[in-house]
C-alpha cells in the first residue's frame, strides 16, 4: 500500500480516536489516551471544542458551500440538458425561487433575536409560561446570567445566554432557536426540504427521459462471462453513473438530504403541534417521562404532563405568534 495512504489512514484513526476521547470519558477513552500522543489529544480536543461547543461560522459556511455546489451542478448540467429536452421553463426555474426564499429564511433565522433573556425583559418573560414542577421548577438560578430561569428557558453554552422558550442551538444557522425565531426556522427547514425534493425530482425526471429516449430498457449487454443479458435496473444505474457521474452523484446527495430533512421536518411539525421544544422532548425522554422529586412529600413519583399544549391550532399559532405578557394578562 502506498505510504501516503497508510499515513492518511493512521492519521484518520488517530483523529477518530481523539474524537471519541472528546465524547466519551469512559474506560475506552482511557485506553485510547495511552496510544494517542498527549499533544495531539490536546489539539484535537481544542479543535472539537471550538467546532461543537462554541459559536462558529464554520457550519454556516459549509452550508453555503454545499448549496453552491448543488446549484452549480444543477445550473451547468441538469438545467441545460432539461432545457434541450423541452422541460417547462417554470419548472426549471422553481429551484431558484425556492433558493431565494430559503436564503431569506436563513438570514432571518441566523440574525433574529431568538429570545435572549436580559435583566430588562426578565420580569415580563418569567410571567409567560407557568412552571410545570417537573421539567421546569421555580427558583432555579442560571449561574452564568445570575437570574431565575423562566419556565421553558435554557442557558445556551454556545452563545452564553439564557433563551426564552429554548428549542436548540442550530450550528447550521449559527444561532439559538427560541420563541422569537422558531417561525423563521420552521420556514427555513421547510424551504430547504422542498428545494432538495424539487431538485431531486427534476433530476430523476431528466434521467428517466434519457432512458426512455434511448430505448435502453429494451436493449441487452454482454456480461463478464460473455453472456448476453437483458438490461436491468442495476445496469441502468451503472450506465447513467458512467455517462453523467456528477449528476448522479448530486442526485444521491439530494435524495439523502430530502429523506433526512423530511424526517426532521416531520419531527419539528410534531413538536409544534404538541407545543413541545426539542429541549423539552429530550428532557422528558431522558427522565422516562417521569420524575422522582426528592422534595415532594412521601417521595411520590411526579409524572411529566405537557401543560403547555392548548390544542393543535393554538399550538401552531404559538410558533408563528409567540405569546407576550400583555396577551396573557388580557386573558386572565
Ligand atoms: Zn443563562
Ligand atoms: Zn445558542
Amino acid at each position: 500500500m502506498d505510504l501516503a495512504v497508510l499515513l492518511a489512514l493512521y492519521l484518520g484513526l488517530l483523529l477518530a480516536a481523539a474524537a471519541l476521547l472528546g465524547g466519551c470519558p469512559g474506560s475506552a477513552a482511557r485506553v485510547l489516551s495511552l496510544v494517542i500522543p498527549t499533544r495531539l489529544q490536546r489539539v484535537t480536543q481544542k479543535v472539537l471544542h471550538r467546532l461543537f461547543h462554541t459559536r462558529s461560522r464554520l457550519f454556516a459556511v459549509l452550508h453555503v458551500a454545499l448549496q453552491a455546489a448543488v446549484y452549480a451542478e444543477y445550473t451547468w448540467e441538469v438545467f441545460v440538458y432539461c432545457w434541450e429536452l423541452e422541460f417547462h421553463l417554470l419548472l426549471l426555474l422553481l429551484p431558484y425561487l425556492l433558493l431565494a426564499g430559503n436564503i431569506g429564511c436563513f438570514v432571518l433565522c441566523s440574525r433574529a433575536d431568538p429570545g435572549i433573556i436580559t435583566k430588562s425583559n426578565h420580569a415580563s418573560l418569567v410571567k409567560i409560561y407557568a412552571y410545570d414542577g417537573a421539567l421546569f421548577q421555580k427558583g432555579i438560578l442560571c449561574p452564568t446570567c445570575n437570574m431565575e430561569k423562566p419556565a421553558r428557558s435554557k442557558h445556551c453554552s454556545f452563545c452564553n445566554i439564557c433563551v426564552h422558550r429554548f428549542d436548540h442551538h442550530c450550528v447550521w444557522v449559527n444561532n439559538c432557536i427560541g420563541a422569537f425565531n422558531a417561525r423563521y426556522f420552521f420556514f427555513y427547514l421547510s424551504t430547504l426540504t422542498v428545494t432538495a425534493a424539487t431538485i431531486a425530482s427534476i433530476t430523476v425526471a431528466f434521467l428517466i427521459q434519457v432512458v426512455l429516449l434511448s430505448d435502453m430498457m429494451h436493449g441487452s449487454y454482454i456480461d463478464d462471462q460473455g453472456q448476453e443479458q437483458a438490461v436491468d435496473i442495476l445496469f441502468l444505474i451503472q450506465h447513467l453513473f458512467l455517462t453523467f457521474p456528477r449528476i448522479v452523484f448530486m442526485l444521491g446527495f439530494v435524495i439523502l438530504l430530502t429523506l433526512l430533512l423530511g424526517a426532521y421536518c416531520c419531527f419539528n411539525l410534531y413538536l409544534a403541534l404538541t407545543n413541545q421544544t426539542s429541549n423539552e422532548w429530550h428532557k422528558s425522554r431522558r427522565s422516562g417521562c417521569s420524575h422522582h422529586l426528592t422534595l415532594q412529600p412521601y417521595d411520590r413519583q411526579v409524572v411529566h404532563k405537557n401543560i403547555y399544549s392548548k390544542g393543535v391550532w393554538m399550538n401552531l399559532k404559538e410558533i408563528f405568534k409567540p405569546p407576550t405578557v400583555l396577551e396573557k394578562e388580557k386573558k386572565t
